[in-house]
């Protein structure tokens, strides 16, 4: 189908709730993508996050052609060699006990939301509240969209469900002021990324984790981006040695394939009953048979030191940037980078010329351009975009 066809038929029949890019693309490998007219571009973007592996690896193309083989879906009516195997390969080695399977991060987030209010009616303890931190970002349900700490996302959809409180992020005498007996749980992102990669400051998430243990405040955090080794940690919350009672997942979780998880801890992990919550979909042989595919790779020490060590190489690339005035921030942990622009050069004219040079980036909130490139992105391919980066910002006069 020519490109021109492919945009009438969006543009007539999809609801329009998207800005695309003037982008289309037919195929990937690696960390390449080939677009409609056989150009080519290094994917910094990886589906948001989402394509920790890369295009067409080998190891999960295969395990996913395998499954489809056997049959793609069956219920959750009966039980899954697939799920228990790819259940087992998470939470080995992890804090968790139990976990939950869906389709997305909005739906794992609404399923530890679900969790939260549970755990608390078991016990017969009135504790409604959560609190969730401003400029954060929690998916696009009703629930998770109220969470979300930015009203654009929710004030069009009120009424509102009740009970969440937004506290400013990385202000932990705002969080102490926020918390009454009748707060549960606390809810938040190790590294907010929709608005901007902005990280946790270490002290802030410290100093909550211990004031949430002295309170009996249940830990929620939402690790649907910064999750499945990301920051060069398996989890995010890892780089700050604390211990949150449920953690939520999704993106990476089987690179590419649509998938949710809500993992819990100690009581939290069995406060749901039968009957109480569930998914057609979640959990599916496809989708677990995928997921299992990645955690081989991805839950490896090996594989994990690799990332922070291109991380690294990744932030020594960008800092000559910040010599520019207009450069105002480079921030980030493992391969989630955000380099923040001043407000007279839009990001989006930066994706787009870095579009013509063949790279592909995202810009998120803050005006910060944000790299979440495949896991398995080479130094070269860091040094070359990099590289190209600085010959458009020496040429940009503001
Ligand atoms: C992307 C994202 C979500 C929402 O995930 P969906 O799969 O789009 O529903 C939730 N939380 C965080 C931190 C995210 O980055």
């Amino acid at each position: 189908m020519e490109f021109s066809k492919i945009k009438e038929l969006d543009s007539r029949n999809y609801m329009t709730v998207f800005n695309r890019q003037n982008l289309c693309f037919t195929h990937g490998k690696g960390c390449k993508l080939y677009d409609v007219a056989g150009k080519e571009y290094t994917d910094f973007v990886a589906g948001i996050a989402v394509n920790v592996l890369g295009h067409c690896h080998p190891a999960l193309t295969e395990a996913i052609k395998a499954q489809a083989d056997k049959f793609l879906h069956i219920s959750n009516l009966y039980y899954g060699a697939e799920q228990s195997a790819m259940c087992e390969k998470l939470l080995d080695g992890t804090i968790f006990d139990r976990v939950f399977l869906c389709n997305s991060g909005a739906e794992a987030n609404e399923g530890a939301l679900k969790l939260i209010r549970k755990y608390y009616y078991n016990r017969g303890e009135r504790r409604p509240k959560i609190l969730s931190a401003l400029q954060s970002f929690h998916g696009r349900t009703l629930a998770t969209a109220t969470l979300t700490g930015q009203s654009k996302y929710s004030a069009p959809y009120a009424p509102l469900p009740e009970g969440i409180v937004h506290i400013p992020y990385n202000d932990f005498e705002a969080f102490k002021a926020a918390v009454d007996d009748s707060v549960g749980a606390v809810f938040l992102e190790t590294i907010q990324g929709e608005s901007g990669v902005v990280p946790a400051d270490y002290e802030y998430l410290v100093n909550v984790y211990a004031f949430c243990r002295s309170k009996g405040i249940l830990l929620a955090v939402d690790e649907v981006q910064t999750g499945m080794g990301r920051t060069g940690k398996f989890f995010g919350f890892e780089n700050y040695g604390i211990q949150p009672d449920i953690v939520t997942l999704a993106k990476g979780l089987a690179g590419g394939v649509p998938i949710g998880a809500v993992l819990a801890r100690g009581e939290a992990a069995d406060a749901f009953r039968p009957g109480d919550h569930g998914s057609t979909f979640g959990g599916n042989p496809l989708a677990c048979a995928a997921a299992s595919a990645v955690l081989d790779v991805v839950k490896d020490e090996a594989f994990l030191a690799d990332v922070r060590k291109k991380g690294e190489h990744f932030k020594a690339g960008l800092a000559p940037l910040s010599k520019h005035n207009f450069v105002k921030d480079i921030r980030g942990t493992g391969l989630m980078v955000g380099l923040e622009l001043a407000p007279e050069l839009p990001g989006a004219q930066v994706v787009g010329k870095m579009a013509s040079a063949g790279f592909l980036l995202n810009c998120a909130g803050r005006n910060t351009l944000r790299f979440v490139p495949p896991l398995i992105i080479s130094e070269a391919e860091i040094d070359d975009m990099c590289g190209n980066l600085a010959e458009l910002f020496a040429k940009t006069n503001i």
